[in-house]
């Protein structure tokens, strides 16, 4: 579950939104061109502006989507069990002394796998596989992308893309921009069954 919270003409509102509703916003977002930005807390923020037909001046308009549990910081060992998680194909396993995930050759151990849970990083349905929450996904993306400032007008992407623009500004700009395209490339690569899995629920 995420947190809608959309900026208008007559200020914001807020509402609740469930995994199926934020992506169908990120795909619609998508369609139209607007810039949508994974966010590190495991959200994302939509940008873009409208006409307004009386002043015919343009209006920034904005959605930002807050998980219900913010993903919080994610070490690399967490980091690396998600992306296995991700792969597909994991099950959470219950014997008669444990629960616990099992990924590909990985066994994920019991108290990891409760906290995996409790922070809503993976959801394990009825069937007992398992998949990384749309949160999970954002996060991760946002923690690969992550802006480190330099001198001027030079700055740098975790990814290792960096830029040295004129100010730091337009430095920004271009670091958004990426963090953009990325965000658009990992909404395009949501695949039809990971969507019909979040809808379902
Ligand atoms: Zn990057």
């Amino acid at each position: 579950m995420f947190y809608e919270t959309i900026r208008h003409a007559g200020g914001a509102s807020e509402g609740g939104a469930s995994e199926s509703h934020a992506l169908m916003l990120l795909r619609r977002a998508q369609n139209r061109g607007f810039g949508a930005e994974a966010t590190l807390n495991g959200g994302a923020s939509i940008r873009w502006t409208r006409t307004d037909l009386t002043t015919r001046k343009s209006v920034p308009r904005s959605i930002t989507l807050t998980p219900e549990t913010p993903i919080g910081i994610l070490s690399d060992a967490t980091r690396a069990r998600l992306s296995l998680i991700g792969l597909g194909d994991a099950r959470h396993v219950l014997t008669a002394d444990s629960r616990h995930i099992v990924a590909g050759d990985t066994v994920i151990p019991m108290g990891e796998t409760a906290r995996l849970r409790a922070r809503r990083l993976v959801a394990v349905d009825s069937q007992g596989r398992v998949r990384l929450t749309l949160a999970a996904r954002l996060g991760l993306l946002a923690h690969d992308h992550i802006q480190i400032g330099g001198p001027g007008g030079f700055a740098m992407c975790s990814c290792g893309l960096t830029t040295n623009a004129r100010t730091v500004l337009a430095a920004d700009d271009v670091l958004r921009g990426h963090r953009r395209a990325v965000t658009a490339r990992f909404v395009e690569s949501i695949d039809a069954a990971y969507a019909a899995v979040i809808s379902s629920r």
